[in-house]
């Protein structure tokens, strides 16, 4: 084995922790379940002894470690590695790199979760290392990241690249954040249910009404397949989503010009029956010349893109450092 990344990914429910090679390939990987204790005061302790205890397990020698790399939830200073808050961890003002770092005695470089799995994406999934990306993640809620000129945005103070809080409707349905009509509250997997649900209402003799009373809920996936069946009420749901989804990334576009666009999250492996018209409606609403540079795709490597890109992020820091030696 040459040398090796470890890539860590905390998430609210479970941290996955892997050996991530040079080029970008999981030795091992594994996972621990987040304990929030106490603010997630333990975190820091347990996510070590478990790597210590996997490294031994596997006779990984500490000079083979290049470093670690850290994806984590909330709002993020990287440059110093801090997280200014993590509501689902309960974490506020923690000084998370600092602590790694101590506990490791490794390099530790830390970064938003979202933002981590937008570099792994970019680095060993669809993007193929381009140098301006916009990725949109449709899972429960909706992510984003932008890579501008091969460098993640982060911002002033770590909310760049929040596309799911883009205002799309200021009178639509109260969101997660405080405000109304974002993103997020029309096309994740939650906002399609709930529109799924309002359709249910409106059209009483559609799939979607019968598919509600036999058995209580609904789903984006629902929506999907009774559009492929032909359901009026769910192709309506899929067009207006659509094309508020390509209006937005067009407009995204004309700031960024990217050469791609990933789309991932649960409600991208509907494939091409999303991804289709969102490049139609992106297509008519971008500028032309913006829209030749531009591809869309759907994402590639799923739950492994925080930890690669984790991983990713001790690779770019090692290459800076090496530039300016
Ligand atoms: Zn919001």
């Amino acid at each position: 084995m040459g040398k090796i990344c470890i890539g860590v990914d905390i998430g609210g429910t479970s941290i996955k922790m892997g050996l991530v090679d040079t080029n970008g390939a999981i030795q091992h990987k594994w996972e621990i379940e987040t304990n929030k204790a106490e603010h997630g005061k333990f975190i820091v302790q347990e996510v070590w002894s478990s790597i210590e205890n996997e490294l031994n397990n596997r006779g990984v020698e500490h000079a083979s470690l290049l470093g670690i790399g850290i994806g984590a939830p909330g709002f993020i200073d990287s440059k110093n590695a801090y997280v200014f808050e993590a509501v689902n961890i309960g974490w506020k003002n923690v000084d998370l790199g600092t602590q790694f770092q101590e506990i490791s005695n490794l390099p530790t470089y830390l970064e938003n979760d979202a933002n981590v799995a937008v570099l792994g994406e970019n680095w060993q999934g669809a993007g193929n290392n381009a140098d301006n990306v916009i990725a949109i993640t449709l899972g429960t809620g909706v992510g984003g990241g932008i890579i501008a000129n091969g460098e993640i945005i982060d911002g002033a103070n770590g909310t760049a690249g929040e596309i799911g809080h883009m205002t799309i409707d200021p009178n639509g349905l109260p969101c997660n954040c405080g405000r109304k009509g974002c993103l997020e509250t029309i096309a994740s997997a939650t906002g399609f249910a709930k529109q799924g649900l309002e359709m249910a209402i409106q059209d009483p003799a559609g799939m979607l009404a019968a598919h509600y009373q036999k058995t209580g809920h609904i789903t984006a996936k629902d929506i999907f397949d009774f559009a492929a069946d032909g359901d009026q009420g769910s192709m309506k749901i899929i067009d207006r989503t659509t094309d508020l989804l390509g209006l937005t990334i067009a407009n995204l576009a004309t700031v960024l010009n990217p050469s791609k666009v990933l789309i991932g999250g649960g409600v991208s492996k509907a494939g091409n029956q999303l991804v289709e018209p969102i490049r139609e409606a992106f297509q008519s609403y971008a500028l032309t010349r913006t829209a030749a540079a531009c591809e869309m795709k759907v994402a590639q490597l799923g739950n492994d893109a925080g930890l690669i890109g984790a991983a990713y992020l001790v690779l770019q820091h090692e290459e800076n450092n090496n530039k300016q030696k």
